[in-house]
């Protein structure tokens, strides 16, 4: 179809945060055809198979095309848009005016655009009186930004992708980026200086079988391991003493904490090797150029951040941070998770400002014109919350916006149940067949990514842009649309009339990004970010008149100073937690779950929509076992099996592999039936769902 394309255009890819320009070929407007962008300063003139697909799964027939309510006989059945709108305003303000403006929450997304993101936010907090609220970025990105705030003082990951190809020691830590981040993987094996790479993750992951050592320890060992490799760095004197002293506070109570970690008694817990470890201990110490990076198997976890900030802790002892090839690194995961950090006024009030501040509150009311008694003075519920919120009866309505809880949550029967006990439960999305559509009472149909424009936020802090290069089907609508209309519906049209389109909304970010970290003012618009390939944050007014050029890859903390007031970054450290389910005699094998593929993406609501997607993956879950512990079981490579746990159970195929160890097993997120095993249990600080640790039995069908 290419071929007969008559121009192209660029645009930043909407799965995954690696955020790779893809090249449409468009035919009167329409594109017809993509390729890898091969100028553009992130992938290399390469995609994932998901980037290929991006277009293919635009044209299925589980497209949401028209609006959908569900009717006195529990069918849906399609509306108008005008009634559609009217059913939302109707429904929402009736569940409002019985239980309190605070009984109607919603959730959104990493998924949508930022200008969606701060428009959903800002109408719904500011507007409609919505104080709860929350994203699926809860799910996998929240631990990391709680640990960059509190050690760094505001939510920075300080690298840029070249800092893949700067180090001479990589250290990996509960990531996957073989098969997660292909793309930032590339980079890695285009490193010239022959970079140590050290993995350290429960299972032999693909990058673990590459890596040139791996510490495949038991699972949730990681913190104790982060600290006695501390405790180690200081007794070994790989301290940079300099930097720690002029740059970071607590260095007297960590090097305290970690004393009691000894190499040994560690290294017995996690079923590792001291050689292995001291191995790795050493080539930390003597790197000249150290980077760290993390994903889910640090975020998710109960004690997540903590784990995240001992990483952060490392790359401060040795003063592995500000300098090329270096930094504690978190990987973001979806294509827009960094913008729903900044933007989507959940956590955090627009544009990373803080709701308990008068000052900040003062800020964004003037960015955005409206008057500063629409500001909430307190966050907002975290998404455990909200669902418990349902469950006590304090959260009644509920709109859910381009994410599938009914899939992805935690203990999935559980929200399962508490979703069929709301009032009035609405879905906004691009399909209508999603987990969660099927306890929807009105389903609204949204355009998807290359139907809409607006801008996303990759892991490196990138603005790229997304285009409209495709018509969306039927009646469906851009979400900025959507918002749009309900704000005329629901009577606040005179105070969103600023938001005419989403670079409308870019220009109010802007002017509430300015002195932030993340200031963003010295943006021209849209066409400059098209131009340069995305833009960097921050890219301040000042920086742009200082004669710095946009597209210069930038880090953070080049100059030592944190965000902190005093400009130090804190060592934090903390105490132990157990596992809250180990095995046992009963369920004996401990289930991780995470990411399967490269060709699937979480709940699989696009990428099952494409057929040479769904023919590069089993269709049916699979469980990844031992063979010793299939031995033991009497499973087959290929048996059926049921896989229980105290919440639910499941039916999957035994794939026999040493890549996880005896007494664990490993299943995939993507499929559906996975989140019916895993344990309603969070990391206390940033109330991020801990999905790697719950115990199961495998019984033979
Ligand atoms: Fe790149 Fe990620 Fe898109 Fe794949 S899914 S093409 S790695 S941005």
């Amino acid at each position: 179809d290419s071929m007969s394309a008559d121009t192209t255009t660029t645009a930043t890819c909407g799965y995954c945060a690696t955020g790779c320009g893809l090249r449409l070929h468009l035919k009167d407007g329409e594109a017809v055809g993509l390729t890898p962008e091969t100028n553009y300063p992130v992938n290399l003139g390469m995609a994932c198979p998901k980037g290929w697909e991006a277009l293919r799964v635009l044209d299925s027939a589980e497209r949401a095309t028209q609006p959908l309510l569900r009717d006195s006989g529990g069918e849906l059945t399609p509306i108008t848009w005008d009634d559609a709108l009217t059913s939302f305003c109707e429904g929402m303000k009736s569940v409002q005016a019985k239980h309190g403006a605070e009984s109607v929450a919603f959730l959104s997304t990493g998924q949508i655009a930022c200008e969606e993101m701060a428009f959903l936010g800002a109408l719904a907090r500011f507007g409609m009186g919505i104080r709860h609220c929350d994203g699926n970025t809860r799910q996998c990105m929240a631990t990391a930004v709680t640990a960059y705030k509190e050690s760094f003082g505001f939510d920075a990951p300080p690298y840029t992708y070249d800092d893949f190809e700067q180090s001479d020691c990589m250290v990996f830590i509960g990531a996957n980026p073989c098969i997660g981040h292909p793309i930032m993987w590339e980079r890695v094996l285009r490193n010239p200086n022959n970079p140590e790479i050290i993995v350290i993750d429960p299972r032999r992951t693909e990058t673990a079988a590459a890596a040139t050592q791996h510490l495949q320890l038991q699972p949730k060992n990681d913190l104790p391991l982060l600290y006695a490799i501390a405790n180690e760095l200081i007794r070994r004197d790989y301290v940079d003493h300099d930097f720690v002293q002029n740059h970071t506070h607590g260095f007297e109570s960590l090097r305290d904490h970690v004393s009691t970690f000894e190499l040994e008694s560690v290294c017995q817990n996690a079923g590792l090797s001291v050689d292995a470890v001291s191995q790795a201990i050493e080539s930390i110490g003597r790197g000249n150029a150290v980077s760290l990076w993390w994903t889910m198997g640090v975020n998710q976890s109960y004690q997540g951040t903590r784990t995240a900030q001992a990483i952060i802790n490392i790359a401060l002892l040795t003063g592995n941070i500000g300098r090329p090839g270096t930094g504690a690194n978190s990987i973001t995961g979806q294509c827009n998770a960094m913008g729903s950090r900044l933007w989507s006024n959940t956590t955090n009030l627009f544009g990373h400002h803080s709701f308990e501040s008068d000052a900040d509150r003062a800020k964004v009311a003037e960015a955005l014109d409206i008057p500063v008694e629409r500001i909430p003075t307190t966050t907002s519920w975290k998404y455990n919350r909200i669902i418990e919120g349902i469950r006590n009866g304090e959260i009644k309505g509920l709109w859910v916006v381009a994410t599938n809880p009914a899939h992805s949550w935690i203990d999935q029967g559980d929200v399962r149940e508490l979703f069929d006990q709301l009032d009035f439960l609405v879905v906004q999305d691009m399909y209508q067949t999603t987990e969660t559509c099927a306890h929807a009472d009105l389903i609204l149909p949204s355009a998807g990514w290359g139907e809409k424009e607006g801008t996303f936020i990759n892991s490196e802090r990138r603005y790229g842009l997304l285009k409209k290069v495709r018509h969306a089907p039927g009646q469906a609508l851009a979400d900025f649309q959507i918002f749009r209309g309900i704000a005329h519906r629901w009577g606040l049209g005179d105070m969103f009339a600023e938001w005419t389109s989403p670079e409308a909304a870019f220009r109010i970010m802007q002017r509430a990004s300015r002195n932030q970290p993340s200031d963003i003012t010295g943006i021209d618009g849209y066409e400059q970010i098209d131009r340069c390939g995305g833009i960097q944050w921050p890219w301040s007014q000042e920086q742009a008149d200082g004669g710095f050029e946009p597209e210069q890859q930038r880090r953070l903390f080049a100059d030592g100073h944190f965000f902190h007031d005093d400009q130090r970054a804190r060592l934090i450290v903390d105490d132990i937690d157990l596992m809250p389910e180990p095995a046992d005699e009963d369920f004996p094998i401990v289930l991780l779950t995470g990411r399967g593929t490269v060709s699937q993406w979480h709940t699989q609501t696009r990428t099952r929509q494409s057929p040479l997607l769904r023919s590069l993956y089993p269709n049916q879950p699979y469980i990844e076992m031992n063979p010793r512990d299939g031995d033991a079981l009497g499973i087959d490579h290929g048996d059926l099996v049921r896989v229980q746990s105290r919440r639910g159970e499941a039916e999957a195929t035994a794939c026999l592999t040493h890549s996880v160890q005896s007494g664990q097993a490993f299943m995939p997120m993507h499929y559906d039936c996975t989140n019916r095993l895993t344990l309603s249990h969070f990391d206390p600080h940033s109330g991020q769902p801990s999905y790697k640790d719950c115990a199961v039995r495998i019984v033979p069908v």
